[in-house]
């Protein structure tokens, strides 16, 4: 027989199945890990069979080894499968379903599992006593050894220097003389830093909550629409219950940052600590490696993680459930660039199991789908523990301005702020700060150049002093007077999480506060941390950026002030109302929780925007129906998808050939074969120039199905085809950073 191979190496040119001859001595089978040689290199390469058949055309040579680790043929398939929709290396797929740390080349490097030296009695407990008693262990230090051991078996080394006097050397002697035997033995690294004490059972589900659960099937698909605080996360205890009372296991993905103990701690109050996996970021390799195992052996059937914790290889699957669902760390901004939603449908219709995406601020492409009956709504309108919503105040920047207030801070925010310093509540002040673009507004009438084809905010380019549109090139040079109402008070929005500390300081100097950014953010638990501090030593003021947002639960915060709403309204991205609507509507969230009322306030130039409008009265639908509109007209998704051709060179005319062969190619088809899609002309992109390599783009809109899927597999294989020295092409399907 004959095995198809994929080399594990991120090749291009390698992209492709290699023939090997299966020995007869080894067990070999479609996801088995093997060594192979390979040219005429010297160690042998690894790889993974994806095939097997009778015989090859070719005269090939026999695979060397297997080792004992496989992938399952489901995900075999699975990853084949992502190659085709996302159009990149299949072996970048599979290395996403081999467990951490083990795809180093140098399998010295590898990780491996984690063992201890267990000490055992290697006689009889009573002989030893007995043998104690007739005075033939002489020594006092090895009796209270074999004591300690009688009554604590398996102890290990560090166990026997804390509790005796004894020292390796007394127990390696005890061991020559028969009486201990030492046992190296396989441990798990516990990720999880703390114990849960108190254990919780379900709650008496509300009638919404028990009619939302009442129409979960056994397969399918559903929305899971409900207001923050509603009760869903009580939803998915209980599904995830039943499925566990059936033997099966469930998938959670939950954003990267919201993967808190907080978050982790509710799951283990209910379902204890032994059946739980957790897969994310902040875990040394070593500790995913182990929770990797213990959902493969069957032990975790709860598996709760970030995007590629889709990919565990979790037992007898029964379940999936994607928490903020509309979160943008779904989606790999690296290859292969896959959205974990869509690998989530693929993986639950392969299964035949439910599939469910909960947000109080669905992604429109979610919700569009849940009322066109594509997937099933289901509805939350009410807070689960009876709390009010916040009341929101928008405060209009332009009107402070004309008053003299140049500061950040608003007179209101300022008011409140004092008033929460006065009765010793917290306040958390969120500077949005997306992206890493700058752009430019009229300070009197809130006024932003807008690309006149894209109808998006054009984003200042400090280099050449001008403004571009990040989707079809256009560019304006800057304007210092407002076309709008001819002031000359134009700023330049960037970042500032530091300067807003520094004034909140000089504005009320007896308050304490803390700031959270990508500055103070870094190292393992660091985000965990500030949050702790904050909580725990009542610190006045949290300062931050998006990570404050995402479902924190901070009982005393009554206060919650966004400095500049228009941040994101004017990112350079078709979904800047979406992020804005979503990002106050979830901040907002955040005051309020505990007994107090909340309040919030909203700064911005743009009073009149409806995404600010909107979320002032956290109203989801309403927002939604203008958007959807909107979306229709300029055809945007859920409407059509958007493709970007992302092309970089260290030289830029081997660059513009490559652009221009490329689109030539794609154009003559599209003409051709009537495909009935917009191909734009390639521009430079956003970022022309990142790390010495040149970038240009070409974006397509279209209906992506397999006809646009092998016409862009096609233009791919043609640029492989183009002997281009230093050109690389990636494909992105809707990607969320249109940077
Ligand atoms: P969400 O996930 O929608 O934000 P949660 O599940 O976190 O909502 O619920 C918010 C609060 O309401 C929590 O404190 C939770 O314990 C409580 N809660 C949820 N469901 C119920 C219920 N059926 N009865 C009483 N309290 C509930
Ligand atoms: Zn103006
Ligand atoms: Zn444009």
């Amino acid at each position: 027989m004959v095995a198809e191979i994929i080399l594990n190496s991120s090749v291009k040119k390698l992209n492709r199945t290699f023939d090997y001859k299966i020995p007869e001595n080894l067990n070999i089978k479609i996801g088995s890990r093997v060594f192979v040689p390979f040219g005429n290199k010297k160690t042998p390469e690894e790889g993974i069979v994806i095939g097997i058949k009778e015989k090859s055309e070719y005269k090939v040579k026999e695979i060397l080894n297997v080792q004992n680790s496989e992938i399952k043929e489901e995900y075999i398939n699975l990853a084949k499968w992502m190659a085709k929709r996302y159009i990149c290396n299949l072996s970048d797929c599979l290395k996403l379903m081999l467990p951490p740390g083990t795809t180093s080349k140098n399998t010295e490097n590898r990780v491996k599992d984690k063992t201890i030296n267990f000490i055992y009695l290697a006689r009889d407990k009573d002989e030893i006593e007995d043998d104690i008693e007739n005075g033939n262990v002489k020594s006092e230090k090895q009796r209270n050894i074999l004591d300690f051991i009688i009554r604590n078996e398996p102890a290990t080394m560090q166990d026997i220097e804390i509790f005796t006097d004894g020292t390796r050397s007394i127990v390696n002697t005890l061991v020559k003389n028969g009486y201990l035997e030492i046992s190296e033995e396989k441990v798990e690294r516990n990720p999880f830093i703390h114990k849960v004490e108190n254990k919780t059972t379900d709650l008496k589900l509300t009638d919404e909550q028990q009619i939302a659960i009442e129409k979960i099937k056994e397969n399918g698909e559903y929305l899971l629409y409900g207001v923050t605080g509603s009760g869903k996360t009580e939803i998915y205890l209980q599904l995830i219950e039943k499925k566990l009372k059936e033997d099966k296991s469930s998938i959670m993905l939950v954003p990267e940052i919201s993967l808190t103990p907080q978050t982790v701690d509710r799951f283990i109050a209910r379902f204890g600590e032994e059946q739980i996996a957790v897969l994310h970021s902040k875990l040394s390799i070593g500790e995913r490696y182990d929770q990797w195992n213990k959902i493969k052996e069957g032990k975790a059937k709860i598996i709760i993680g970030a995007r590629s914790a889709i990919f565990a290889p979790a037992v007898n699957l029964g379940l999936i459930i994607i928490d903020e669902e509309h979160d943008e760390s779904y989606q790999s901004e690296m290859s292969p660039r896959y959205d974990a939603k869509e690998v989530a449908e693929y993986l639950a219709k392969e299964n035949n199991i439910p599939l469910i995406l909960g947000s109080a601020t669905p992604d429109m492409k979610s919700y569009y789908k849940a009322k066109n009956g594509k997937i099933e709504l289901l509805t939350l309108t009410k807070r689960a523990n009876n709390s009010n919503l916040p009341a929101v105040k928008v405060v209009d920047l332009r009107q402070e301005l004309a008053n003299g207030n140049k500061s950040m801070l608003s007179d209101s925010l300022k008011e409140e702020i004092e008033k929460n310093l006065i009765t010793k509540t917290q306040t958390i002040l969120f500077l949005n700060r997306r992206g890493f673009s700058t752009f430019i507004m009229c300070r009197d009438c809130g006024y932003t150049v807008k690309c006149k084809r894209c109808n998006i905010t054009m984003t200042y380019h400090k280099n050449e002093n001008k403004l571009k549109c990040h989707y079809c090139g256009y560019e304006e040079p800057v304007v210092t007077t407002c076309p709008e109402c001819h002031s000359k008070n134009i700023k330049y929005f960037g970042a500032g999480t530091q300067r807003l500390e520094d004034e909140v300081h000089n504005l009320f100097q007896e308050a304490t506060t803390i700031r959270m950014d990508v500055d103070t953010v870094s190292k393992k638990n660091s985000h965990e941390e500030i949050l702790d501090k904050f909580r725990n030593e009542n610190i006045d003021i949290l300062i931050g950026t998006q990570m404050v947002v995402k479902g924190h639960h901070f009982p005393n915060v009554t206060l919650v002030g966004v400095i500049a709403a228009d941040s994101s309204l004017n990112f350079g991205d078709y979904r800047a109302n979406e992020r804005t609507f979503q990002t106050l509507t979830q901040v907002a969230g955040r005051a309020g929780r505990g007994e107090y009322e909340g309040r919030v306030i909203i700064q911005t130039y743009n009073p009149d925007n409806y995404a600010i409008e909107y979320s002032k009265v956290q109203d989801y639908d309403l927002f939604y129906n203008t958007e959807i509109e909107l979306r229709k007209q300029l055809k945007y998704p859920p409407f059509c998808d958007i493709i970007v051709i992302d092309m970089s060179a260290k030289n830029l005319y081997e660059l513009k050939k490559l652009a221009k062969d490329l689109h030539t190619y794609l154009k003559q088809r599209v003409i051709n074969e009537k495909f009935g899609l917009l191909l734009y002309s390639p521009v430079p992109s956003p970022i022309d120039k990142i790390k010495d390599r040149y970038r240009w783009r070409m974006l397509i809109k279209c209906i992506y199905d397999e006809r646009v899927n092998n016409l862009l597999s096609d233009a791919f294989e043609e640029f492989l085809k183009m002997n281009t020295k230093t050109a690389r092409v990636n494909i992105e399907i809707n990607p969320n950073n249109m940077l």
